[in-house]
């Protein structure tokens, strides 16, 4: 009995501290990626950190110093604009987007070859290209945001096996050392493909895919996807997290489109 009672005492104090060291050595991992050489992961050339050689890094991130101006809210480039289009057409219900980079050439490889070829070192240095951009952003995430990924459609999770959101909302709260809660937001319905939609039939068509697994009350949410192109989604998320009590609600995406889409 009392070996029993000792065995009881240990697993209970063990427990807890399991997901703890999984965290840890998933810290590990990723600083051993960022650190260890390695060939790139679109030019197969000599990766020094994290990846990329330094010119792919370097393309992949230049819109983030392209000196653009951007909408503040949504993060569309502003060029030859006075106000921002899409959101004076819509007001989102998101406060705020932060996109690692623009959805060109060569970053909409790393996407694809997370998406589709499955190559889950890419979702490494998206995240880690994520984390750098939310650091550097002039307002940031609050402290205690939650990220929370955006549900895979059944049938993409289908052909996939995987949701790519969730795999870099994961890595992003790893390297952000925030919460990542993927069961705070489900997904209900199928709905119609998205691309096929214009922006007003993409918010029609995404009202009522998603519902909020829990109340919100006073948390600051950050909902994290792969590519922004008209935020429709990510607008009648954020209106559910707001109705089920969240304080604010930003948007992490790995890419954003260049082109407003209000009059489509
Ligand atoms: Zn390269
Ligand atoms: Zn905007």
């Amino acid at each position: 009995m009392a070996y029993s009672g000792g065995l009881r005492a240990w697993l209970r104090s063990v427990v807890p501290q399991v997901p703890r060291v999984g965290a840890v050595l998933w810290r590990i991992g990723d600083r051993l990626f960022d650190a260890l050489p390695a060939d790139c992961l679109l030019c197969r050339g000599r990766a020094t950190a994290g990846g990329l050689c330094a010119p792919c890094h370097a393309a992949v991130t230049a819109s983030t110093r392209d000196g653009r101006r951007r909408c503040p809210t949504c993060a569309l480039p502003l060029e030859g604009l006075v106000g921002c289009p899409d959101c004076a057409a819509v007001a989102p219900a998101f406060d705020r987007v932060i996109a690692a980079f623009d959805y060109t050439f060569p970053g909409d490889l790393l996407i694809h070859y997370l998406k589709d070829e499955k190559r889950f070192a890419c979702a490494r240095v998206l995240s880690a290209l994520l984390a750098r951009r939310v650091r550097a952003d002039a307002v940031g995430l609050p402290c205690h945001t939650i990220l929370v990924p955006v549900p895979s459609s059944r049938a993409s999770v289908r052909r996939r096996g995987f949701n790519p959101a969730a795999e870099v909302a994961r890595a992003l709260a790893r390297r952000l050392g925030l919460a990542c809660r993927p069961t705070l937001l489900r997904r209900v319905r199928e709905g119609e493909r998205q691309a096929s939609l214009s922006r007003a039939a993409r918010i029609a068509n995404a009202q009522g895919l998603y519902v909020c697994g829990a109340r919100a009350d006073g948390c600051d949410i950050t909902i994290v996807d792969d590519v922004m192109t008209t935020g429709s989604t990510a607008h009648v998320i954020a209106r559910a997290f707001k109705n089920a009590g969240a304080a604010s609600v930003r948007v992490a995406v790995l890419a954003r489109t260049r082109h407003h889409l209000s009059s489509s």
